[in-house]
């Protein structure tokens, strides 16, 4: 293992890097619980918990000890064959569903799982044709990317996958002029995440539903950064009663080991055999991490602490001087803060102030921290905002 100052893990890391992602100036070396620390033995609250997956903070140790014990016993194991943690982990995760007699289709990431649920759409109608809405982000593989609404993420890789268009979300119109006799599925997030956390309406959601039962389409919900508690329940679906025939699943699941998910309801299951697969989807180590998720979820109670703390902390929030910040947005621990100007200096401030958070939009800080934090860090992170937003 390497021992040297942060400038030298910087420079070897740089050396090496692809050029997508903005450098930066800190190195985390560890994490516990709800805090980081970097190569130069400095804490910070951490509000993004890897962009909202470590929902059981950093080195839980009941996903610590699951993700050992199964390393010793068994890795790899093609889901082409049975294996005693992919069906305990299925039969776990299953009641928690928002989505009827749900089967499951294992991957290893959000991406991975709109891919899948939007070729599972295709196969089940025998329909081309995907509604998506402005401002979505579903992910960067190309059929996500195509029902990803950013032009900044797509532009660069035209042409994309055909069939796919963008209506406005919250217009339940201009949503039944796009779905026709070719739509296999309309796919939305409940809470639109990297847009800037903007939560749809119920009413528009149920109608969103209702118009897909009535034409024929599949009703596709993205939860994978509203998914396992993050909005105080634990599927954001069921702030609202929706029932989707595919849910997609990512981010939070594997607490952090590499994990999707697309639950398949009754109107697309089964599929045919060797429609789809994965090398390492369920494989049994990320299996075994998603059973440690959801037993802290039930032993915890992180789905009510992601409510009550989330709501204390809005309201806290709010308290925040206008009109350096303009708004607060969202649900649970899925909050933003609308400064109404670019929020890249208020983030770098955070940072040197000890907090970690990441942009809500263009003009937005998103804060995802992990569901185990402890009020006294959200203090802490609340008076570094206050600084960071008004300096
Ligand atoms: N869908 C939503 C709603 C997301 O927030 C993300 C990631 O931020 C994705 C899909 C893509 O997930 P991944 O980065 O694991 O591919």
């Amino acid at each position: 293992m390497l021992h040297a100052p942060m400038t030298d893990y910087l420079e070897l890391e740089r050396r090496h890097a692809p050029g997508v992602y903005a450098p930066r100036d800190r190195v985390f070396v560890r994490g516990e619980g709800a805090l980081l620390f970097d190569s130069e033995g400095r804490r910070y609250v951490d509000c993004a918990a890897g962009q909202g997956v470590a929902a059981l903070g950093h080195a839980h140790p009941r996903l610590v000890a699951a993700v050992a014990r199964q390393a010793a016993t068994l890795v790899t194991c093609s889901a082409g064959w049975p294996n005693d943690r992919r069906a305990e982990f299925g039969a776990r995760l299953a009641p928690y569903l928002p989505v009827k007699d749900p089967r499951l289709f294992l991957c290893n990431s959000g991406t991975e799982a709109v891919e899948g649920a939007l070729k599972f759409a295709r196969l089940a109608t025998g329909r081309k044709g995907i509604v998506a809405l402005e401002r979505a982000f579903h992910g960067r593989t190309f059929g996500a990317l195509s029902a990803t609404a950013n032009p900044k993420y797509r532009d660069p890789f035209l042409p994309l996958v055909p069939g796919f268009v963008h209506v406005p979300a919250g217009d339940l119109q201009a949503l039944g002029a796009a779905v026709g006799a070719d739509t296999a599925g309309v796919i939305l997030e409940v809470v639109q995440g990297e847009a800037g956390v903007l939560p749809l309406q119920g009413e528009y959601l149920r109608g969103v539903e209702r118009l897909c039962r009535e034409r024929g389409a599949l009703f596709i919900v993205d939860e994978i950064q509203t998914g396992f508690g993050r909005t105080g329940r634990m599927f954001a679906c069921e702030h609202h009663g929706l029932t989707p025939d595919l849910l997609c699943l990512g981010k939070a699941i594997g607490g952090g080991v590499p994990m999707g998910a697309v639950a398949i309801g009754p109107a697309v299951a089964p599929l045919t055999e060797g429609s789809h697969g994965s090398t390492f989807g369920g494989n049994p180590l990320a299996c075994a991490a998603g059973l440690a998720v959801l037993d802290a979820f039930d032993e915890e109670g992180l789905v009510e602490r992601s409510a009550e703390l989330g709501a204390w902390f809005a309201t806290e929030l709010r308290k925040l001087p206008a009109p350096a910040v303009r708004e607060v947005r969202g649900l649970g621990l899925m909050l933003a803060v609308e400064l109404g100007r670019p929020s890249g200096p208020a983030l770098k401030a955070l940072v040197d102030e000890g907090v970690i958070a990441i942009a809500a939009g263009a003009t937005g800080v998103r804060l995802l921290p992990p569901l185990v934090i402890r009020r006294e860090d959200l203090e802490v992170a609340l008076a570094a905002l206050g600084r960071a937003v008004t300096a």
